[in-house]
């Protein structure tokens, strides 16, 4: 009740949630405590989540924020949200997010865009007198000046594609929330609202039930409010799942059990292709912070070399809109949805999906279909491929000479405004949003994000935290270190 209060009383401000599930919730919530008076109970028993709109949930709201999805209940429940609640977790609604998760601001939703809970702060300089007198007598206040942080109004983006999930867990309107990763929709959004998310391997986790994007690329993993919090959901969402045949069949180890064991001797990483023009000072502070304290903890610093680094962002962008061309096929007005009535088929079909998509979507279906044509394919699919390979060698060059964790920031900035006029204006600038978490999900690696500090507006700003293969465990280790 306290949490459905708490988005009763937020959610008008922040758009986090496009639907909750009050009675769905409560009646969890009872049959929970009901187990729990007999003792029973799983690891979840009635923890409330949000869930990303991603995610199918039988009978309820599942549209990926999507016009062309309208009025869409599934009839299953994916397996991720089948697991957490055998588990005993409680679902208090669906969460906004990018139009079929395309996106790094929570923008291109049919919902409209969800709200950042953090604001910036606005330094302000009031001049006092340089001296004052008062019952004590001669008082230099200050050297004369003050200063006051007041808070900006201007709204922020939460990062996407999850921006409904991170924005929910920071403003504590769920207790955790699932959420997806791509390119970086799940560390993205927690380094700009000062939350933990984990994308796991690919294969960790079922994608069975979750609407597909780009499916060689998507993961999902929680978004959580401490290290803690995000080892106890992805433990329960993980699992092997003859629904999903990507899905790998290794035993789900008790990632709560790795915090706290000492990283002394443990090998990090930090690869000099992550050190980008142009980025921020600040950024490179919160990277040699993050640096100072893994050593302070005991481990050994190594640089590191990924040569292929900087052809990620754009293979990344012929691969996952080929995918999503081919996975948005589906969407005709005849399976699901939305249909808009045509003088024929192939009428009803244009209508449809003119209407149905956004802007980003239907720019990734001209992308995807043009680099899939006849002609096209060997210049751009097949190099892209190409190039993913020698990406995911990069790492295992790493990894195999010894080093255990790699280190890199999460974001080139923190938290930008709504309707930024250079991303607007530039699909490509929103782009560089993911340039250190796209690696990630090219070579199927785990990746963490931890809040790790505040940039000088008193912004949350994330480090990211990059494993080998179903080596969750170091991860979350080592990001209970920082945060
Ligand atoms: N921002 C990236 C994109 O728009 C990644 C999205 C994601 O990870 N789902 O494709």
């Amino acid at each position: 009740d306290a949490y459905l209060d708490a988005i009763d009383a937020a959610n008008a401000t922040l758009n986090a949630y496009v639907a909750v599930t009050h009675d769905k919730a409560r009646d969890m919530a009872k049959a929970s405590d009901a187990k729990m008076a007999k003792g029973e109970g799983g690891a979840l028993e009635g923890i409330p989540l949000g869930i990303k709109d991603l995610f199918s949930t039988e009978g309820v709201h599942t549209q990926a924020c999507s016009h062309i999805l309208d009025g869409f209940k599934p009839r299953y429940e994916s397996t991720v949200t089948s697991n957490l609640w055998a588990d005993g977790a409680v679902m208090l609604g669906k969460l906004n997010m990018d139009e079929f998760a395309m996106g790094s601001s929570n923008e291109t939703s049919h919902y409209g865009p969800v709200v950042n809970p953090w604001r910036r702060q606005r330094l302000e300089q009031s001049v006092t007198p340089t001296i004052h007198l008062d019952e004590g007598g001669f008082v230099p206040a200050g050297g004369g000046v003050r200063e006051a942080r007041t808070l900006d109004n201007a709204r922020l983006v939460p990062g996407g594609s999850s921006g409904g999930s991170a924005a929910a867990v920071a403003a504590f309107l769920c207790a955790g929330a699932t959420a997806t990763d791509t390119g970086g929709s799940i560390r993205q959004p927690a380094a700009f609202t000062g939350t933990i998310g984990i994308k796991p391997t690919y294969g960790r986790v079922s994608r069975w039930g979750v609407v597909a994007f780009a499916s060689s690329l998507d993961q999902a993993g929680p978004i959580a409010r401490d290290v803690r919090d995000a080892a106890i959901l992805l433990k329960s969402m993980a699992s092997v799942d003859a629904k999903d045949t990507t899905s790998v069949d290794m035993p789900v180890p008790d990632y709560e059990a790795a915090i706290g064991r000492p990283i002394k001797g443990m090998r990090v990483g930090i690869p000099k292709e992550y050190r980008v023009d142009g980025m921020p000072e600040e950024i490179e502070a919160l990277w040699q912070k993050g640096i100072a304290w893994l050593k302070d903890a005991g481990a050994t610093i190594v640089d590191i070399s990924l040569p292929h680094t900087k052809y990620a962002l754009p293979a990344y962008y012929i691969v996952a809109p080929a995918e999503a061309s081919s996975n948005l096929a589906r969407y005709d007005g005849v399976r699901y949805g939305l249909r808009v009535p045509g003088k024929d088929i192939v009428d009803m079909y244009e209508k449809t999906r003119a209407a149905g998509f956004g802007r980003e979507v239907k720019r990734r279906v001209m992308i995807g279909t043009y680099v899939l044509s006849a002609g096209y394919y060997d210049a751009y699919y097949l190099q892209a491929q190409k190039v993913r390979t020698l990406i995911k060698r990069d790492f295992e060059a790493v990894f195999d000479a010894g080093v255990d964790v790699i280190l890199t920031p999460a974001t080139p900035s923190a938290a930008f405004g709504i309707a930024d006029e250079d991303m607007a204006s530039d699909p490509v600038k929103m782009y560089l949003n993911d340039i250190f978490t796209v690696t990630v999900n090219m070579a199927g690696l785990p990746g963490i994000a931890v809040p790790a500090g505040l940039d000088a507006r008193g912004l949350p700003l994330g480090l990211q935290l990059i494993g080998k293969p179903f080596d969750e465990e170091t991860l979350f280790q080592t990001a209970h270190v920082i945060e």
